[in-house]
């Protein structure tokens, strides 16, 4: 019990510094600026210190301001990192109870932090950093080697991507990008075929209302309007995987029944 619960924490906190990991990813792979020189506030440039990096904590200590400049500090940052620290949670949780072994838990980590980043960054950009969709395609390899069938995610990949390639051509480039197409060959490496059409059509669905509420019912503001489909895709295929596994489903197998 006791052992458990230490995991789900080690699990959680491994997630909000993945978070934090990711929101920078986020502005870096936007900016191309590199990843390896120290973090510094986004306002005065100011060089942050251990202190002011770790995740959610720095946010409540410095009540969410910069240190240096008093400049606010976005909360999206701050839901984002607790959002991710849920996730890794919820990864813990099914590792600590056994449905997933040490290789699936720390494959679906990497997965989250990478749907974490691509999610963020079409929802602010309308972009898909093609790195985060690389990243994405060797988690989903390294997925099929370590309990995949081959065979069977070589159809998976294919019926995802084309499903996307073909809503591509039927649209027209105008409302959907190419980088949703690039993500649904990732995402195909994570769910069985019949998942991944439920997880299309959930997060259409979503997508639509999402964009009738922000257009507020105004046509002609809805027609313009642009939705991160991305980000509904991708938030909904990881909510999606953590639901079978508490359902006791394998997501990459489905048989009919109930799964
Ligand atoms: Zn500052």
């Amino acid at each position: 019990m006791m052992y458990e619960f230490l995991l789900i924490i080690f699990f959680s906190v491994l997630g909000l510094v993945l978070a934090s990991f990711g929101n920078m990813l986020v502005y870096r792979l936007k900016t191309r600026e590199s990843l390896l020189t120290r973090s510094h506030c986004e306002f005065c440039k100011h060089e942050l210190g251990p202190l002011d990096l770790l995740p959610v904590f720095s946010f409540l200590l410095l009540k969410g301001k910069c240190r240096y400049c008093r400049k606010t500090i976005s909360k999206r940052e701050l839901s984002g990192e607790i959002f991710l620290g849920v996730i890794a949670a919820l990864w813990g949780y099914l590792y600590a109870t056994g449905t997933l072994d040490l290789s699936e838990a720390v494959i679906y980590m990497g997965f989250s932090l990478g749907i974490f980043v691509i999610a963020i960054s079409d929802a602010l950009y309308l972009e898909i950093p093609d790195e985060m969709q690389i990243f994405l395609i060797l988690c989903g390899i390294l997925n099929i080697l370590t309990h995949g069938n081959l065979l069977g995610s070589i159809f998976n990949v294919a019926f995802a991507a084309g499903l996307l390639l073909l809503t591509f051509f039927l649209t027209g480039d105008k409302k959907m990008g190419f980088g949703d197409v690039k993500l649904a060959f990732g995402l195909g490496f994570f769910l069985n075929y019949f998942y991944f059409t439920l997880a299309i059509f959930i997060s259409s669905v979503a997508g639509i209302l999402f964009a009738l509420i922000v257009s507020g019912g105004n046509k002609k503001k809805l027609l313009k309007y642009l939705v991160p489909y991305g980000s509904f895709l991708s938030i909904v295929v990881l909510v999606m995987i953590l639901a079978l596994y508490f359902a006791n489903c394998d997501p990459l197998v489905f048989n009919g029944v109930f799964c």
